[in-house]
């Protein structure tokens, strides 16, 4: 039996460097609150089973970046692991809440925690924390990715839907192990590959190839998560640059052939990949800036 759907939303606490959690700091649904001071019960499925979702949204000198399709993900995820749809509108406006009371830096990261809440409540939990990010600068300028195998097929996400392939889980511990054996291996990142031999993602990240002058990744059929900064450089390139992109299975020995490789997302951005284990690849430091801005919301 699943836990029963509540019939009130979440209240949604706005974690934020320097607020007081003084109830007037906040808005209808929400409040903001110290990230420094204990605000999860132990209790929560999320800390006893890593059950819930999330996003993580970047911004950009103030302004948030694809909002809209993080939260419509967001909803995607919590359907995936039966969670009561999430009030979309109500996270939007905490979001700028949160953007508007956190100091102004340059690169924020904005995430969104949606989960199943106490145990025996049936209610979920639902924060937004936002923070610096962190300096990216030393993988945008390439960086060396181990190839690991993830050790599912590609029919993964179809034929056994409850390993949650392609939902974005709050159970990224196997993320975080694969990038400490690709550390133990001298590389920065990981590229998973499925046990049939293709081409996935990586453990925070899209795969981006370049094949001349088309752009391509993995399907998100293939139990990758269906990224946001893929979709934005796709759109771009498409609308801006009259270039060809889409989705396509890929070998490691199609990257490896290619004429260039990305690890994409929101808030690190475009990382070209320099060698895939010991394999060199071509980098283009000015197309991987272009990129940059692109995804920062620029063109
Ligand atoms: N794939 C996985 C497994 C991720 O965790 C992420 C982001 O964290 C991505 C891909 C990239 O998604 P986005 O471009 O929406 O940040």
């Amino acid at each position: 039996m699943t836990a029963t759907s509540p019939r009130t939303p979440a209240p949604v606490l706005v974690l934020v460097p320097g607020a007081t959690g003084d109830p007037s700091g906040g808005g209808p649904g929400y409040r903001l609150a110290d990230p420094t001071v204990p605000q999860l019960s132990v209790t929560d499925l999320v800390a006893t089973r890593g059950d819930g979702v999330f996003e993580t949204i970047g911004a950009f000198d103030g302004s948030p970046v694809n909002v809209g399709p993080h939260l419509a993900r967001l909803a995607r995820s919590a359907e995936m692991i039966d969670l009561p749809a999430p009030d979309l509108a109500l996270l939007a406006e905490a979001v700028d809440a949160a953007i508007a009371a956190h100091e102004s830096v340059a690169e924020l990261s904005v995430r969104v925690m949606y989960t199943r809440g106490v145990e025996g409540t049936g209610t979920p939990t639902c924060w937004i924390h936002a923070k610096a990010s962190d300096d990216w600068s030393p993988y945008r300028a390439g960086m060396k990715v181990a190839v690991l195998d993830r050790g599912l097929a590609t029919t993964a996400a179809e034929t056994s839907p409850w390993l949650l392939q392609g939902a974005k889980t709050l159970s990224y511990a196997v993320n975080m192990a694969a990038v400490r054996e690709a550390k133990r291996r001298g590389a920065a990142d990981v590229l998973f590959v499925s046990s049939d031999g293709y081409a996935l993602e990586g453990p925070t990240s899209t795969l981006l190839v370049r094949r001349g002058d088309t752009f391509l990744t993995t399907p998100a059929s293939a139990g990758v998560l269906a990224g946001t900064a893929v979709a934005t450089l796709f759109a771009w390139l498409r609308e801006q640059q009259g270039l060809a992109s889409g989705e396509e299975l890929m070998t490691i020995e199609d990257v490896k052939g290619s004429d260039g490789a990305w690890l994409l997302s929101s808030t690190r951005l475009a990382a070209p990949i320099t060698h895939l284990d010991e394999h060199e690849l071509p980098v283009d430091a000015e197309l991987t800036a272009r990129f940059e801005r692109v995804l920062k919301g620029g063109i």
